[in-house]
């Protein structure tokens, strides 16, 4: 069952009257194919929680821009998803994590080391909140006997020198180069001391990432003037099924209640139709709703 999925709140035909202002440059771009667009974006995962399913992958996005991957959290399956969508995983240079919740980050030290394995030999470097730079120690610790061999065996260049994580505690520019300009915002996703949104303006086009939030201002004015907003959104009444069978069911409801964002205040299971998210979301937005599945390209 699916009580949470990606929504994406782009612009639109009708987006004059948004929820979230776009301006006129956004608009006039964003009626243009995806595909003519310089700047893609990818939804690598779109479903919500740690649970392996045969309907979709946990949350990760790529946002690629001038041929160059940004990679945006790390669920499980995110090195394979990558390959599917044609991202070379040696030219991974950029990943983003917006909270250490395992649907977002379980394939974080995966995705370096399988990237390393799959031929990188350049520096990669890595944002997220703390504790970020030791996750990143603690994995490759671990996987030292891997690493190890093949540094011997197969003539790679050591691959910790490579990696350089950033830790992220504040709202703001998080890094620029010469294709995107990337700012962070702190969200709301309690008992998650630190959980982000990521901003990407590329000179064609603007895609924020919600991460995991509950309703927050911070993400409303991140993503203002946005051209696509991929937001989590949870369908409220799943949530009593979705509990059901946990011995801590009232706390746990109540913790996923507090930290997620009804789909209506944004936008399957199998007795949700994609029109039904779509009704949901559109409560309070007028803009153009996409509802989120694996390896689309917006
Ligand atoms: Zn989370």
């Amino acid at each position: 069952m699916r009580t949470r999925r990606g929504f994406l709140l782009g612009a639109g035909a009708t987006i004059a009257s948004a929820a979230i202002p776009i301006n006129r440059r956004a608009h006039a771009q964003a009626t243009g194919a995806a595909s003519r667009s310089k700047t893609r974006l990818i939804l690598l995962g779109t479903g919500g929680g740690p649970r392996p399913r045969q309907s979709s992958m946990s949350t990760a996005q790529v946002i690629i821009a001038n041929d160059v991957p940004y990679v945006v959290d790390c669920a499980n399956g995110v090195p394979r998803q990558l390959v599917v969508a044609g991202v070379a995983l040696a030219k991974v240079r950029h990943v983003f994590i917006t909270h250490h919740h395992s649907d977002h980050n379980a394939d974080y030290g995966n995705l370096l080391l399988l990237a390393w394995a799959s031929g990188l030999r350049t520096r990669v470097d890595t944002w997220g909140p703390p504790p970020l730079e030791k996750i990143t120690r603690l994995f490759f610790e671990m996987s030292a006997p891997d690493i190890d061999v093949r540094i011997a065996d197969e003539g790679r260049v050591p691959l910790v020198p490579l990696i350089h994580p950033h830790e992220l505690t504040q709202d703001g520019l998080v890094m620029q180069d010469e294709n995107v300009k990337v700012t962070a915002a702190r969200v709301e996703h309690p008992l998650v001391a630190h959980a982000l949104a990521y901003r990407f303006d590329a000179p064609d086009r603007s895609i924020v990432i919600s991460g995991d939030t509950h309703r927050s201002d911070s993400l409303v004015k991140l993503a203002r003037g946005a051209d696509v907003l991929v937001h989590e959104a949870m369908w409220v009444p799943g949530v009593d099924r979705l509990v059901a069978f946990s011995p801590n069911a009232t706390t746990l409801k109540k913790h996923i209640i507090d930290s997620h964002t009804p789909v209506e205040e944004v936008g399957q299971d199998d007795r949700l139709t994609d029109q039904m998210w779509v009704d949901l979301a559109s409560v309070h937005f007028k803009g153009q709703i996409i509802v989120a599945k694996d390896l689309m390209e917006i």
